[in-house]
């Protein structure tokens, strides 16, 4: 963790380099990582937070590499990733490319992508490319973008440290499990998320954190009964090991959870809470 520095740049994989932003905090860990990828250009993936000195280290690592940023890239609009590349755009000329921005009140709205992403789409970093994987669960215009040298950019779907905060409607955990299976056998080597150090061992990772998940719903099922109960004392429950200050969180991925329960046919919400199906 000695490399989790602000500010600072360190190589972390072939065209990949890390500067962590000034933002940590509850829901950023560390802060938001942002990367400089890239052979003769340099795309900028996940600019991070409208931080003038944040975006002054990007530049400042740009410098020292002595190549140029040409390309804004955002695994998702949530507002820790992509309100940077405003003042990013302004300083370099970079255009912008990314995913689409869902309605629902959490986004950041001054994000705009001169070109929209569609799953498999390549995406040319100076020379050095990444394949554009789509990935809904976090959120629904979550992507990941994978090098030919095995290296994944994670974003917020899988991040170093802790699980990830599925939010519905935006957030969906049926999607959060499909794009986790999506990663299984694709050559991933390396992966390099939007929170903490980078992740060395990622099919541990990715399969470690589809039996999380399976457990937590497995959890979910057991607390559910005839009765319906209200998300406040379910959560008690199913995050009994989860300290109480974090439960208001913990309610979100919750509700994700009995929303995909409902889905398969497993549970169904009535009156002022949720109760077993069938
Ligand atoms: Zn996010």
């Amino acid at each position: 963790m000695a490399s989790l520095i602000p500010g600072q740049l360190t190589p972390i994989a072939e065209h990949a380099w890390r500067v962590l932003a000034r933002n940590p905090g509850m829901m950023t860990g560390p802060g938001t990582n942002s990367y400089l990828f890239g052979d003769q250009a340099l795309t900028v993936v996940d600019p991070g937070p409208a931080d003038p000195e944040h975006l002054d280290a990007l530049l400042k690592g740009a410098r020292s590499l002595g190549k140029p940023i040409n390309q804004v890239l955002v695994t998702h609009t949530h507002r820790d990733h992509s309100p940077g590349a405003l003042a990013l755009v302004a300083a370099t000329g970079a255009h912008c490319v990314g995913p689409f921005v869902p309605d629902d009140g959490l986004q950041d709205e001054t994000w705009q992508a001169d070109r929209q992403l569609n799953d498999g789409d390549a995406v040319d970093c100076g020379g050095a490319s990444l394949t554009a994987i789509a990935t809904p669960g976090h959120v629904s215009n979550h992507f990941c973008y994978q090098a030919a040298s095995g290296l994944l950019f994670t974003g917020d779907h899988l991040i170093q440290g802790s699980t990830v905060v599925i939010a519905p409607p935006s957030g969906s955990m049926q999607a959060y499990f499909a794009s986790l299976r999506k990663l299984q056998d694709r050559g991933i080597t390396l992966m390099a998320p939007g929170h903490g150090d980078v992740i060395d061992n990622p099919d541990t990772v990715i399969a470690g954190t589809l039996a999380h998940r399976q457990k937590r719903e497995d959890k979910v099922l057991s607390a559910l009964d005839g009765t319906s109960r209200p998300l406040t004392s379910l959560v008690k429950v199913v995050y009994d090991d989860v300290p109480e200050f974090l439960h208001g969180v913990a309610q979100l991925s919750l509700q994700a959870h009995l929303i995909k329960l409902a889905e398969d046919g497993k549970a169904n919400e009535s009156g002022q809470g949720w109760q077993r199906s069938g």
